[in-house]
């Protein structure tokens, strides 16, 4: 019997070519975004799978209940859970639209705890199953000009490491996949098209990125840090003052 993923934010970017390689490698889909339109375009292009579209708002009243309840419905045994939808926002904290910011901690962090316990618990009872959690390279530090994204995605980070060590035993295998500056709609939606760490860096497509998310995933590696420059960063900051660390992604992040 074919696996069945289900992956969030399937619509654009690292998401979509998740579906796509998956359908490549044989599992059947649940696609899930707003873009009704995407998710389709994939259903029709995988027909050798089963894709199962669900176009919805997942920060909305009873979102993940009623894909939970849906998936159920049909029998659908999840065995992969991408937790990929995001958004961030480019903004001074006291300058940014607060119901964005919101919306913004719903999805990035509510809806991914929230999906990650009704779907973990039936792996648990199933004593198998893997959930790829997206986190970030903005996971390790504070992020000025994207204070709550950077902050949503310390949360990812924290949360996946320490469930992935309650669910060891369990035979259910968690993952954080942290990617640096990736090429997708991101930075469109966050408005940060103009910050000068875009104007610098050569940044990876979604392809490359979601290729390494799969393959350090079934490694059942814990934390996943895309790009080998990102991990010296990273390896760098742990020995830094946080303060220091806080000024340096200041000035990365500047316009
Ligand atoms: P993207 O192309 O903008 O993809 C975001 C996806 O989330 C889209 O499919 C979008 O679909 C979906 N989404 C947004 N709001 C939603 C909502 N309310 N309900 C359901 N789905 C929603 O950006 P991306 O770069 O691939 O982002 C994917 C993940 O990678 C995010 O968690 C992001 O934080 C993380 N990440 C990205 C980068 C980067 O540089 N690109 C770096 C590190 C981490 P619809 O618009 O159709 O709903």
């Amino acid at each position: 019997m074919r696996k069945t993923a289900l992956i969030t934010g399937a619509s654009s970017g690292i998401g979509h070519e998740f579906a796509e390689q998956l359908a490549q490698q044989g599992y059947n889909l649940v696609v899930v975004a707003r873009r009704e339109k995407l998710l389709y375009d994939l259903k029709r292009k995988h027909t050798d799978v089963k894709v199962t579209v669900y176009a919805k708002d997942l920060t909305e009243e009873d979102a993940v209940e009623d894909l939970f309840k849906f998936i159920s419905e049909q029998h659908i045994p999840i065995s992969l859970l991408i937790n990929n939808a995001g958004f961030g926002d480019y903004d001074r904290f006291d300058e940014a639209n607060i119901g964005k910011l919101q919306n913004m901690i719903d999805l990035n962090i509510k809806v991914l705890t929230d999906l990650t316990y009704y779907f973990g618990q039936q792996m648990i009872r199933r004593q198998s199953g893997y959930i790829l959690n997206i986190a970030s390279t903005a996971a390790f530090q504070p992020g000025p000009m994207m204070a709550v994204y950077f902050a949503t995605k310390s949360y990812v980070l924290s949360f996946s490491e320490a469930i992935a060590h309650e669910w060891k035993p369990e035979g259910v295998v968690v993952s954080a996949l942290c990617p640096g500056p990736t090429d997708t709609e991101f930075f469109d939606h966050a408005d940060m098209k103009g910050s000068s760490m875009m104007k610098s860096v050569k940044i990876p497509t979604s392809k490359e990125v979601a290729a390494f998310g799969l393959e350090q995933l079934f490694k059942k590696n814990t934390v996943a840090v895309h790009g080998f420059l990102n991990k010296v960063l990273i390896f760098i900051g742990r020995f830094a003052p946080r303060n220091v660390l806080t000024s340096i992604t200041a000035k990365a992040l500047k316009k």
